[in-house]
C-alpha cells in the first residue's frame, strides 16, 4: 500500500475539533476516508467519531507511502516534543486549514499549522511552525509570530505585533497594535489570559490578565 496516511495527533478536545477540518481537506483532495486516523499515545477507544484511533507505533506500522501528521494538542511543549518524534521517524508535518479561512497577501505560514473556521490572516505576516489559530482568531498586518504559538478562540492580534515562540493567547484577548519598526512584543512562553486587553509588551514567561492587562497576581 503506497497511498499516504494522515493522522490527527491527539483525540481529546482539540483533536476532535480538528478532525472534521482534516476530513474535509482530504475529501477536497479525493483522498479515501480510511486514510485518515487519530493518533494518540493513550487511546481509550479504538474508534472515535468514525475514525480509527492508533497508537503512534501502530501508525508507523500501518502500510503507507508517506505519513503526515497534524499535532492537534493545545499544549505547545507537547507539540514540540511530538514534532521532534515525528521528524526522527520520517513523519511529515501536515497543515490543516478550514475551507473558509481568509489569507491575504504575503502570508508566510510555517509547517504543521491548524487554522480553524473563520480565522483571518491579513497581509505581510510571518508565522512559525505548528501555529494553532482557533475559531474566529485573527492576525493583522505586519505581525511576526514564532514557533508553537497558540491562539485560543477569538484571539485578536492587531498590526505590528511580535509574538515569540510558545506564547499562548487566551480566548477573546485583544492585543493593541504596535508601530512600524516599534512592534508590541509578547515574549517567549508568555500567557495572555482570557479576555485580557494588552496595551504594552509582555515579558517572556509572564502571565497577564485584565483590562488593561497586568501581570497575574500583581493587582
Ligand atoms: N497525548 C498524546 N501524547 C502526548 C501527550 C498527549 O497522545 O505525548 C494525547 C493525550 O492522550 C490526549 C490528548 O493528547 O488524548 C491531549 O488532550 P488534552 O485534553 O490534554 O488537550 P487538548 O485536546 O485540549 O489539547
Amino acid at each position: 500500500m503506497n497511498e499516504p496516511l494522515y493522522g490527527v495527533y491527539g483525540v481529546s478536545g482539540c483533536g476532535r475539533g480538528v478532525m472534521p477540518l482534516a476530513r474535509e481537506q482530504l475529501k477536497r483532495a479525493a483522498v479515501a476516508y480510511d486514510r485518515l486516523v487519530f493518533v494518540d499515545d493513550k487511546p481509550e477507544a479504538s474508534v472515535v467519531n468514525g475514525h480509527c484511533v492508533l497508537t503512534y507505533r501502530d501508525f508507523l506500522d500501518k502500510p503507507a507511502g508517506e505519513r503526515h501528521v497534524v499535532l492537534a494538542i493545545a499544549n505547545s511543549a507537547i507539540r514540540e516534543s511530538l514534532a521532534k518524534r515525528c521528524a526522527e521517524t520520517g513523519v511529515r508535518p501536515w497543515t490543516v486549514c478550514a475551507a473558509n479561512v481568509v489569507k491575504m497577501d504575503a502570508v508566510e505560514l510555517g509547517e504543521g499549522a491548524i487554522l480553524s473556521p473563520f480565522v483571518t490572516l491579513t497581509s505581510n505576516i510571518r508565522i512559525g511552525r505548528h501555529f494553532h489559530a482557533n475559531l474566529y482568531s485573527y492576525v493583522e498586518h505586519d505581525c511576526v509570530i514564532g514557533d508553537f504559538v497558540t491562539f485560543a478562540p477569538g484571539a485578536k492580534c492587531n498590526g505590528n505585533i511580535v509574538i515569540e515562540d510558545h506564547a499562548y493567547i487566551g480566548t477573546g484577548a485583544i492585543i493593541k497594535q504596535g508601530r512600524p519598526g516599534q512592534p508590541l512584543v509578547i515574549g517567549r512562553r508568555a500567557v495572555v489570559g482570557m479576555g485580557a486587553v494588552v496595551t504594552k509588551d509582555v515579558a517572556p514567561g509572564e502571565t497577564v490578565v485584565g483590562n488593561p492587562a497586568k501581570p497575574f497576581g500583581k493587582g
